[in-house]
């Protein structure tokens, strides 16, 4: 029996009558969406290309910092939710396959997530 189709947002499984659409941007042709997850997972892959077309011009410094001075000047209740949105990401990320181009950076991803879990990022 063939694996059932699932959501790469939420992993609930796609039935065919279900409302469903392809990932935009990504690498994978057959990555589905449910109807529910298509915006945060739209906008997850689209902020993906962004910030790394952005560390591809090599001053990934002066993009760090123009990042923090950015991000400190948003809505301090949304600087918090982004920081529970990058602990997700931590979770996932940390089980990336890896070859020596990314293996440094998932290590770190793990390490940053085991710290991460003794920490509560409460919604206010
Ligand atoms: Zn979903």
């Amino acid at each position: 029996m063939p694996e059932p189709t699932k959501c790469i947002g939420c992993g609930a499984v796609i039935h065919d009558d279900e409302e469903y659409s392809f990932v935009e941007g990504t690498i994978n042709p057959n990555a589905l969406v449910c109807h529910h997850c298509k915006k945060a997972v739209n906008d997850g892959f689209r902020l993906s290309k962004e910030l790394c077309d952005a560390v591809n011009v090599g001053d990934e410094c002066s993009f760090g910092r123009a990042l923090a001075i950015g991000f400190a000047n948003q809505h301090r209740t949304l600087q918090q939710s982004f920081f529970r949105a990058f602990c997700a990401f931590l979770h996932y990320y940390k089980d990336t396959r890896t070859d020596a181009r990314n293996e440094a950076a998932v290590e770190m991803a793990k390490k940053w997530f085991a710290v991460s879990q003794d920490q509560t990022l409460p919604f206010i």
